[in-house]
């Protein structure tokens, strides 16, 4: 399974879990906290945990981690996979682009795929999930959004995005925050007559009005709804990240 496990205001950190073995793997801890709370009460092990990206709200929850789990056995085996082009404290295995890692017990095997944009180093999960075609993207492709350029530029996050775009269209996009409903506003007064991306604005409010999760997303969802995937090219992209960073919907 794939779960979601909620921390700050709207960060995910997705967990991947087997309930026989007992094990699960995280994505982006932000917060300790919450990640022992929920291994707590699924009685599961961590046997992995995969970074992104350095920002603090993806990696502050490592160090808690692997104090918590010292203790057990579990820790020689606690690996801590990040981008290979970023400090991330208790990193174990530096990955780049094509590097692949195969989750012992859990049926997941991914690949890296370097999207930098958001950040200079940042990376993105690609894999299988019980023959399942799944994408953990941290803060570069979100649901009808996507990251702000904090360290790479607008060329480089439009290659990134076109990168994941060109994934198969049943993946489902595990992104790292719970943005959908704000990303929707700014999506229809971007596209005001497009149809399909005033439907998903219907269907996330619903959802939101019930504090229910808008993700995962799928990569069709997103070529076709999500205003930056919509973009021509890199110079229209540029612009229309621009208008986000100033939008007040
Ligand atoms: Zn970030």
């Amino acid at each position: 399974m794939i779960q979601a496990i909620a921390a700050f205001a709207d960060n995910y950190i997705w967990a991947i879990t087997d309930d026989q073995q007992g094990l699960a793997a995280v994505v982006d801890p932000g917060d300790a906290g919450p990640v022992l709370d929920f291994l707590q009460r699924h009685r599961l092990k961590l046997a992995a945990i995969l970074i992104t990206h350095h920002h603090g709200d993806h990696t502050g929850g490592i160090a808690g981690l692997k104090a918590a789990y010292q203790s057990t056995p579990m820790i020689k085996d606690l690996r801590v996979y990040g981008p290979a082009a970023e400090s991330i404290p208790g990193m174990t295995d530096p990955l780049h682009e094509g590097d692949a890692l195969v989750l012992d017990g859990l049926d997941c095997a991914l690949q890296v795929i370097e999207v930098p944009g958001h950040t200079r180093g940042h990376i993105a999960f690609y894999g299988h999930h019980h023959g399942a075609p799944v994408l953990f993207c941290g803060d570069t492709l979100f649901a009808a959004g996507c990251g702000r350029l904090f360290e790479g530029s607008a060329a480089q996050m439009w290659a990134s995005l076109q990168k994941l775009a060109g994934l198969p269209e049943q993946t489902a996009v595990y992104c790292a925050h719970e943005y959908t409903l704000a990303n929707l506003r700014f999506a229809c007064a971007a596209y005001p007559h497009h149809r399909e991306i005033a439907n998903r604005l219907e269907e996330v409010k619903s959802l939101r009005d019930q504090q229910r999760i808008t993700l995962p997303s799928t990569i069709a969802l997103e070529r076709t709804t999500n205003p930056f995937l919509l973009c021509a090219n890199a110079q229209t992209f540029a612009d229309l990240r621009q208008q986000k960073d100033s939008f007040r919907g």
